[in-house]
């Protein structure tokens, strides 16, 4: 029985074709710039987001760093989400490696960062303070997609303020695909946008940060020094490029069946239904039947992963087809009619 895993989009498996790929892919030393297969991942994601330059890199996590980094220097902060992952879920790493302090924002239950908080959180100009450099969005946010209309008054607001601006889009296309937009749609309010490519889009390993010519040339100093510096990477950049090419616009059935299981799991009596978002769906279960629920779907070939909440995030990705989400849905309902 092969296991329908919900715990993330992470857990893809490269498909044949994309390890075919991988297989023939030609490569070469990327630290000297010589990999012909990052080289052309990194020209097909600047030119598809609009932008100048990219860089490949290992994971979602570095890419922000990498960001982060290139917009600020020490003493400088970033304005971010209180609940964004690059503040929340990255380590600290600005803070332990850059130096740059984090200004967290209460978000609003959609993802975005209102602005009147966001002017009220810049600093003045004055030694007393660190200098407010950048601000960092996410979309999307818990699968939320952020609404154009903000992107661009986020973006005029920057502008203002003399701030940068950054896009964490580990799942951007996610949000293009939703909202029916291309991702450069999105990506031309920002002045960096990560991208990750091992997550709905189903590569094994890579990000790609994209950016001005001299923002990603001191990203690439800073991935060199946070020893993310890889040489015959093409062999994963092929899996990136297999994958932009064949698996962005399946992310649809992705969010579709997402939906469809919102609508399964919407009417059985125990599990209450907060909402869904893309390809991510949010339930809350009795707390004291969370390690019951979670040994009985590991029994049914299912896997979630349970936190100290009884909100349950259930993902669903490239692996997982209509028969997937039938037997969960199937699992849910007998464990719930147990009473
Ligand atoms: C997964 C994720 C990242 C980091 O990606 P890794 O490759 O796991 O380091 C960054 N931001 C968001 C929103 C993510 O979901």
């Amino acid at each position: 029985m092969n296991v329908v895993d919900l715990r993330s989009d992470t857990v893809t498996r490269p498909t044949p074709a994309m390890r075919a790929a991988m297989l023939d892919a030609e490569v070469g030393d990327d630290v000297y710039g010589e990999d012909p297969t990052v080289n052309a991942l990194q020209r097909r994601l600047a030119d598809e987001l609009g932008f100048e330059d990219a860089l490949f890199v290992p994971s979602g996590t570095q890419s922000n760093l990498l960001a982060l980094m290139s917009h600020c220097e020490r003493g400088d902060e970033y304005l971010v989400g209180m609940d964004a992952h690059t503040y929340k879920f990255e380590g600290g790493g600005a803070a332990v490696l850059g130096s740059i302090q984090p200004q967290p924002i209460v978000q609003d239950a959609d993802g975005t960062l209102p602005l009147d908080r966001l002017a009220a959180a810049i600093k003045p100009v004055d030694p007393h303070f660190a200098r407010s450099r950048l601000l960092a969005l996410e979309n999307t946010w818990h699968g939320r997609v952020l609404p154009q209309d903000y992107l661009r008054n986020a973006h005029d607001f920057a502008r203002q303020r003399g701030l940068a601006l950054h896009l964490d889009g580990a799942r951007i296309y996610n949000a293009a695909v939703a909202d029916g937009v291309s991702a450069r749609a999105i990506a031309q309010h920002f002045d960096s946008v990560s991208v990750c490519l091992s997550k709905g889009l189903g590569a094994p390993v890579g990000s790609v940060l994209v950016g001005s010519a001299p923002l990603i040339e001191r990203a690439r100093r800073w991935r060199k020094v946070t020893g993310g510096g890889w040489r015959q990477a093409g062999m994963l950049a092929a899996a990136c490029l297999h994958a932009l090419d064949h698996h962005v616009a399946r992310l649809a059935d992705d969010h579709r069946r997402a939906a469809w299981l919102a609508d399964r799991l919407h009417d059985i009596p125990g599990v209450n239904l907060l909402g869904q978002h893309t390809n991510m769906v949010f339930v809350d279960v009795p707390v004291e039947r969370l390690q019951a629920l979670d040994a009985h779907l590991r029994d049914a070939g299912i896997r979630i992963s349970i936190g100290y909440l009884p909100t349950l995030r259930l993902v669903t990705h490239l692996d997982i087809d209509d028969s997937g989400i039938e037997r969960v849905a199937e699992a849910f309902r007998a464990f719930f009619a147990r009473g």
